[in-house]
């Protein structure tokens, strides 16, 4: 299960999801977390500055000096004053929970708001800075009575008077409003991150399963498949995606192998039925010249009988062997300056016994044109398309044979006025051991056009045929000039 396609695409596609949705998750709480103490810092800040602005202000119109605030009754006023600023800021609605204590620079208490607490004193750094007059954040802990901790943030201030720090103005805040919301947030992404992967995992399996569905079906189907059993096709998925593809490439190499098993089994049909027939010659005749004993002649014509009937088996014997050579590319060719016109000449030449016994008219228009060929392959590969054109042509019919440099290919052409070939046969001809049907009469087992092509092949050159039935075919052959 685990090693299934269905399961490795759904885990890797949950685990980017889980990766994206954890980032985004991380962003929007820092996001909000930042923000959160920005703000709760800008308020802190607004009312801590706003407190001692006042105190500075009122300090300035009362045209104190430093020295002037150690008399009890300025001390006192101030008090006042500040008392009226930490109550007139508390029904801010939205300062409401802010609280307020201030102290003078040598640390006691000027005036706070109700609810102060009991908190720790200002670190002496925090305070050294203060001194100096600059502004500070900080945070503190306090313990409630049921024993839980409270966080708080802080900001303090300086209010200032002759380049001294008069008063310190501490404003402070309880955190536990944004704690909550950033828990609350938490709590959204610790709950609905893992559902939403765990939902989104369970739909990817069942949609991963719908949409590989038709790849089980195809394997079942491929399990049917044995070499008895070659007719079974898939059915392709009614899609156009890639399983579909799949399918119809796979029905595509079905055909295929079932061409190759029916050839297969054919061919060992025709070479049975090719080799029968001499076989059986042979025997006969043998069989015949044992019964008694016969004079010189008769046994010469006999021996020279049988003579041909094993010429007959060497051949297509030497045509297997060399469709075996060509598949286990064990041809080694043998290359030299070729005169087309003199090796089309001697095919012609060599024929010419079959060419006047059907009394076929051969026109040649030849050139004298040089290829890089194996003479020996070559003169074969063209002596089988000859011997077809003669083969299939009635008595009395006309081969035209011509060599056409065509710059940069130089091209032989076979036609014949004969048979023709059916739309049927023509993709097939080249095939091994296949013979139209038509041309079962005739002598020849199939191999000579496949024999012919790879030999073309092996000199690079293409093999062409155009055909109608009836009215005969031509075959062009392409060298291409290096
Ligand atoms: P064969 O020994 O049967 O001639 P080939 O491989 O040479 O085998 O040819 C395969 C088949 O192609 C032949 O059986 C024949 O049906 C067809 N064929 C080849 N050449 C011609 C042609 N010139 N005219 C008509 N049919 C041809």
């Amino acid at each position: 299960m685990f090693k299934s396609v269905r399961f490795k695409l759904t885990f890797y596609y949950t685990l980017t999801l889980l990766i994206v949705l954890s980032l985004f998750s991380f962003i929007i709480y820092n996001n909000l977390k930042n923000s959160l103490y920005e703000h709760m810092d800008m308020l802190l800040q607004l009312r801590g500055e706003g407190i001692a602005d006042a105190l500075e202000t009122y300090m300035e119109a009362e045209d104190f000096s430093f020295e002037d605030l150690k008399s009890l009754k300025n001390n006192k006023k101030i008090a006042k004053i500040a008392e009226n600023l930490i109550r007139n800021s508390r029904y801010d609605p939205k300062m409401s929970p802010i609280e307020v204590k201030i102290i003078d620079s040598e640390g006691a208490l000027l005036a706070y708001s109700e609810d102060i607490a009991d908190i720790p004193p200002i670190s002496e750094n925090s305070w050294n800075e203060l001194i100096e007059g600059n502004a500070i954040y900080d945070s503190f802990n306090l313990m409630s009575a049921e024993n839980k901790k409270y966080s708080f943030r802080y900001y303090a201030t300086p209010a200032r008077l002759d380049k001294h720090t008069a008063y310190i103005v501490q404003v402070w805040r309880p955190m536990y409003q944004t704690e909550l919301a950033l828990r609350h947030l938490m709590n959204i992404i610790v709950l609905w991150v893992p559902l939403i992967v765990i939902l989104t995992m369970t739909v990817g399996l069942f949609f991963a399963r719908i949409a590989l569905r038709p790849v089980h079906e195809m394997s079942a189907a491929m399990r049917k498949i044995s070499a008895d059993n070659f007719k079974i096709r898939i059915m392709p998925p009614n899609t156009k995606d890639e399983i579909r593809e799949l399918a119809d490439i796979f029905n595509e190499m079905l055909d295929r192998l079932e061409d190759s098993f029916i050839s297969q089994r054919r061919f060992i049909q025709d070479v049975s039925h090719e080799l029968k027939t001499p076989l059986t010659i042979i025997k006969g005749e043998l069989e015949v010249a044992l019964k008694k004993a016969r004079s010189v002649n008769e046994y010469t014509a006999i021996l020279q009988n049988n003579l041909e009937e094993a010429e007959k088996i060497n051949r297509i014997v030497q045509d297997l062997l060399t469709l075996a050579k060509f598949d286990n590319r064990d041809i080694e060719l043998d290359m030299k300056k070729v005169n087309l016109e003199d090796l089309l000449y001697s095919i012609v030449e060599d024929l010419s016994r079959a060419i006047a016994e059907k009394k076929i008219a051969v026109k040649t228009s030849l050139k004298e044109l040089y290829i890089d060929a194996d003479y020996s392959q070559l003169r074969r590969a063209f002596l089988n398309i000859i011997d077809n054109a003669i083969k299939y042509s009635p008595e009395g019919g006309e081969i035209k044979i011509s060599t056409e440099d065509k710059g940069n290919e130089i091209a032989v052409i076979i036609e014949d006025n004969g048979a023709g070939i059916s739309e049927k046969d023509l993709p097939h001809i080249f095939k091994r051991f296949y013979r139209a049907d038509s041309s079962r009469s005739t002598s020849g087992f199939g191999l000579g056009l496949s024999i012919a092509k790879n030999i073309f092949d092996a000199h690079k050159a293409t093999i062409n045929v155009k055909s109608s039935q009836g009215r005969g075919s031509v075959f062009s052959i392409i060298f291409p000039k290096d």
